[in-house]
């Protein structure tokens, strides 16, 4: 069996002066976590402890009971009455930190050795203890109650005593399926939320490799991510060849505009205020914006992707291997856009990674070479073109492909995409043994694309621009489009001396 985890976050309403209870009952927590934080440095022997000894170790040397009726270091000095599970999840959060300290002072003070033995100066200064305390409050099992799709009953320290209050949940439903772990309250701005860590357990799937090479009905959806307007393109295909969807999940541009936008204007914030104070983020909620607008974006891009595999029962999801930023020449905000429009690949890929796991669909990545370049069709090398203009040679970032070889005839990105489903194919399937020694692909790339050893350096030269309109405009911002292009069928008898080799 595998296991997945995540969090449920829901939003709680409640009376407003709550919100102080919350407050109150989150600073109790920290007061006491501090504490143990302390009763730790004074006995750090408890790390070496496992957790559920240092818990108790911990509780001997605080907490009085019939058996043990003077503690080293009473807890009861604090004051109020501690509930035994808020107590040992102030423990724990307490150990946990105290862990990562000692941890890093450890690496630290072998560092310092080291440079000392070697009689060089050491002037890097040593780990601190954490001077303030901001937890969030678990809720362990007796803490909370009377769970429903829509409340749950927390028992919280208002400031004056321990009281049992109901409040309602808004938001994602927690899953029937799941084990359900100690929900958290937390705080974002003026808000409390409640935090549920889920862990979903389903039996581990096969490996890609074994779903590919014995069964032939084995469906995998392949994604070319892009700078343009189609951010992703996903194609649906089976092991045998067979192309059963295509989706394109657009909103390049706009992203595009909207960070050209913000980078102008910090720029401009820039010219204004001359210099920026070193050390000091300059424009910081122009900067804060973008960042969100892009996590936002990726977040949306990956979730689409996986609903679209899963929906059309796709079990690998792959992707092509980004290779390296190549920085763009040009405007400050043309610069900045294309760097963050790199990373906001980087983002989905990884987004989709985690959410596609949750479904038990496996990730792969495959050699990006010269993925725009090739025929999904015959191995052949394609014409890029712009709609209006002759279909010869090769422009990078332009919607139209056509292949001179076979005559197919389509959108660039879904070409490249299918490319990428038939390279994870051909890593394990019969294709190895058809690899010719030398591929038509690079003898014919001089004349076509000098210079260009890699697809993915010309991709870095796709600008995401708000002119390149034209070929978007049937493709609605994430419809389905499952029209075929003209490339329906990927047939076996493909001359194996086109194929190129693969990684
Ligand atoms: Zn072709």
């Amino acid at each position: 069996m595998a296991k997945a985890t995540t969090t449920i976050r829901q939003v709680l309403n409640y009376q407003p002066h709550r919100a102080a209870w919350f407050a109150a009952n989150q600073t109790l927590f920290n007061q006491i976590a501090a504490f143990y934080f302390e009763v730790i440095q004074a006995h750090e022997k408890v790390l070496d402890l496992s957790n559920k000894e240092a818990l108790t170790a911990l509780e001997m040397l605080t907490h009085a009971t019939k058996k043990n009726p003077i503690p080293v270091m009473p807890l009861a000095a604090l004051g109020a009455a501690i509930p035994a599970m808020f107590r040992r999840a102030a423990i724990n959060a307490a150990l946990g930190s105290a862990r990562s300290f000692y941890s890093h002072l450890q690496k630290w003070r072998k560092r310092k050795e080291k440079a000392m033995a070697k009689g060089k100066t050491f002037t890097e200064r040593p780990p601190v203890p954490p001077r303030t305390w901001n937890k969030s409050v678990p809720f362990y099992a007796g803490q909370w109650k009377e769970r429903t799709a829509s409340s749950i009953v927390l028992k919280v320290w208002t400031g004056s005593c321990w009281s049992w209050i109901k409040v309602r949940i808004t938001g994602r439903e927690l899953p029937l399926d799941a084990e359900i772990g100690s929900p958290s309250l937390i705080r974002r701005g003026k808000e409390w939320w409640l935090h549920t860590p889920i862990e979903k357990h389903f039996s581990s799937p096969a490996p890609i490799e074994k779903q590919v090479t014995t069964n032939a009905h084995t469906t995998i959806c392949a994604v070319d991510l892009n700078l343009n307007e189609q951010t992703a393109v996903c194609t649906i295909q089976t092991v045998e060849g067979t192309i059963l969807a295509t989706r394109f999940i657009g909103g390049g541009r706009e992203i595009s505009g909207f960070r050209k936008k913000q980078l102008g204007r910090i720029a401009r914030n820039r010219r204004r205020t001359g210099i920026i104070a070193e050390g000091e983020q300059d424009n910081a909620a122009l900067w804060r914006k973008l960042g969100h607008r892009d996590e936002d974006l990726a977040h949306r891009v990956s979730a689409r992707i996986v609903q679209f595999a899963k929906a059309h029962g796709a079990t690998v999801l792959v992707f092509e291997h980004l290779g390296n930023l190549k920085p763009e020449k040009g405007k400050y905000s043309r610069r900045g856009n294309s760097k963050r429009a790199f990373w906001m690949k980087g983002r989905i890929l990884r987004y989709a990674k985690y959410k596609a796991y949750h479904e038990g669909i496996l990730t792969s990545r495959v050699n990006p070479r010269n993925t725009s370049r090739e025929c999904a069709r015959c191995y052949g090398v394609v014409v890029r073109y712009q709609q209006g203009q002759p279909a010869q040679g090769y422009t990078p970032g332009v919607p139209l492909v056509l292949c001179p070889q076979c005559a197919m005839k389509g959108n660039a990105d879904r070409n490249a995409s299918l490319v990428i489903g038939q390279r994870l194919i051909a890593r394990y399937g019969q294709a190895s043994q058809e690899k010719p020694p030398t591929p038509l692909l690079r003898q014919e790339r001089g004349e076509k694309s000098p210079g260009v050893a890699v697809c993915q350096d010309a991709k870095g030269q796709e600008e995401p621009s708000l002119l390149q309109a034209g070929h978007a405009d049937s493709n609605e911002h994430g419809t389905a489009q499952d029209v075929l292009l003209g490339m329906e069928k990927h047939t076996s008898d493909i001359p194996c001396q086109l194929r190129l080799p693969l990684e």
